[in-house]
């Protein structure tokens, strides 16, 4: 066990505010492990969301754990924050899970603290080993046999069903206690082998469940901002969304808890950021921004939609000390965001960055993806020319302000209606990644680009099937080399995961139902490609 472990935890414990501490006698332990680092996980909403709401049942105690690789003893156990015990102290280990490349994280963690990796081996002497977010509640087929149950649907809709289930049966028969959990609603015990899906559950209220910062630190990425979901779920329907179909419907939390919420925050931190798919969605957004605003708050927003622009938002934004405003156009030609169902003309964009400039923002940022379907070279000048025209309203608006591009490839998502689809071949990628490189920096526009080899391996893990354990098992160092070594050692067809996909091809995570009609998703298909 590391000394500079129980060190490092300690002093980021000693900057922390509203840490949880509970004596574990007579308790379920649970240890909320984030498969990334410290830095990277407490700017995660889900995970403060997690700990508040497990730490509020006088029956849990909740303490965190994260992956740190850097400076970590070859297979050192991790140790959770608060009370420094080793994972295999807990009853439950909870993963939440954000994104598919932290799945290589979770072997080593496994690994490193003595426990099974696969759900089949192990038993009643061993933590029960659960999972649970986005990538889980579109696809959970990949890490299946490593978990003995994962969660399809949001936290607050499923844990205060289960901890009762947990409470009574977390000392009993292993088997027993799982084959209770399989009963649950929206949760899926791999070894149970469910014969009808897995339905998605959400909360309708959320009011009924704050998600805000619960712990202060200037340790993490969003440190200076107190965080505030103000809303859940997307409209827009973009064809290759996966928030938009993971968090149907769309809700939104009141006005009056969200000025309380932000109350709270203004005694830890003068920022508060709002949260949100499409945070300018909410329909009293310009009211909450003006009393934020009369309450002495500085604001941030994660990103705001092209269109509706609101100048009094921007306007709000700019007094409340936002440096930078994102948009997301997504693709630079109109054919292309036709396609993904975008929604926004060139025009709308361009008049959009020119509100951005009028009220003196000098910085803005803007998502686009390349390898989109049926996407071209020719798309890819689109997304030149609209840049650089975008950039010529900032400069003839002020002076010194920067543009940057964050440019990510398409990766086909589980349950959206491009799930079907192929990405594109590695070689494309990043050829049309060139033209970007080539074009935009000359002109002082920031080009930050996803790797194509890792949206390839990402891509693979979206659509995958359980078959991709054995890969994630085998990997003997994180990297494309070591992911390559593993694939070849298990004999995996990946291309196949890349590939186009027929409509009546059998989905690995046909065993969740999303609440979305696999019909309703193929005609979108239709639709979008003409
Ligand atoms: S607007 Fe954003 S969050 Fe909403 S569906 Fe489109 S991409 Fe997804």
């Amino acid at each position: 066990m590391g000394w500079d472990e129980i060190k490092k935890n300690r002093w980021r414990l000693s900057r922390e505010q509203g840490t949880i501490i509970k004596d574990w006698g007579g308790r379920i332990p649970v240890a909320l492990i984030y498969p990334n680092s410290y830095y990277v996980g407490m700017s995660n909403l889900g995970l403060h969301t997690i700990y508040r709401l497990l730490n509020s049942y006088g029956e849990v105690v909740c303490e965190r754990a994260f992956w740190e690789k850097e400076g970590k003893a070859q297979k050192a156990p991790i140790l959770s924050m608060e009370s420094q015990r080793p994972l295999s102290d807990f009853a439950v280990l909870a993963f939440s899970i954000t994104q598919e490349l932290d799945y290589f994280n979770i072997v080593p963690i496994l690994n490193a603290s003595g426990i099974p990796l696969y759900a089949a081996d192990r038993d009643d002497r061993h933590p029960l080993v659960i999972a649970g977010g986005p990538c889980i509640i579109a696809n959970p087929q990949p890490l299946s046999p490593f978990f003995d149950c994962l969660c399809i649907g949001e936290a607050e809709a499923i844990l205060p069903v289960m901890l009762p289930t947990l409470s009574e049966g977390i000392n009993n028969k292993r088997h027993e206690l799982l084959k209770a959990l399989a009963s649950l609603p929206g949760v899926y015990v791999p070894l149970a082998h469910p014969e009808t899906p897995i339905v998605r559950q959400w909360v309708s209220n959320l009011d009924d469940f704050p998600a805000t910062s619960s712990i202060i630190t200037p340790d993490t990425e969003l440190g200076d901002l107190y965080l505030i979901e103000i809303e859940r779920g997307c409209n827009w329907g973009c064809r290759f969304c996966l928030v938009s179909n993971a968090f149907r419907p769309m809700r939104f939390r009141s006005m009056d808890k969200l000025i309380a919420q932000a109350k709270l925050g203004l005694n830890y931190r003068k920022r508060i950021g709002l949260v949100g798919p499409a945070v300018s969605d909410h329909p009293q957004i310009e009211e909450l921004l003006v009393r934020l605003r009369q309450m002495g708050a500085g604001l941030s927003i994660s990103s705001l939609r092209v269109k509706p622009l609101s100048p009094i938002v921007l306007r709000e934004m700019a007094n409340g000390g936002a440096r930078t405003i994102t948009l997301a156009p997504e693709a630079g030609s109109q054919r292309l965001r036709q396609i993904i169902k975008k929604g926004i003309s060139e025009d709308d964009i361009l008049e959009a960055i020119g509100k951005v400039a009028k009220q003196g923002i000098k910085q803005l940022k803007l998502y686009f993806m390349i390898g989109l379907p049926s996407e071209t070279d020719a798309d890819i000048e689109e997304i030149i020319n609209l840049v650089i025209s975008g950039k010529k309203i900032l400069d003839r608006k002020q002076s010194g302000s920067r543009l940057s591009l964050n440019v990510a490839p398409f990766v086909p998502k589980a349950g959206t209606p491009f799930q079907w689809l192929p990405m594109a071949p590695l070689a494309t990628l990043n050829r049309r990644l060139s033209l970007l490189k080539n074009k935009l920096p000359p002109r002082g526009i920031k080009l930050k680009c996803e790797s194509p080899a890792w949206s390839q391996v990402q891509g693979v893990l979206s659509r995958g099937d359980t078959k991709l354990a054995e890969v994630l098992a085998s990997m003997e160092e994180v990297s494309l080399a070591g992911w390559r070594q593993a694939v070849e050692k298990c004999h995996l067809d990946i291309d196949f995961y890349t590939h186009q996909w027929d409509t009546s091809q059998e989905l690995p995570w046909a065993i969740i139902d999303s609440g979305t009609e696999p019909e309703k998703l193929k005609l979108e298909l239709d639709r979008a490609l003409g």
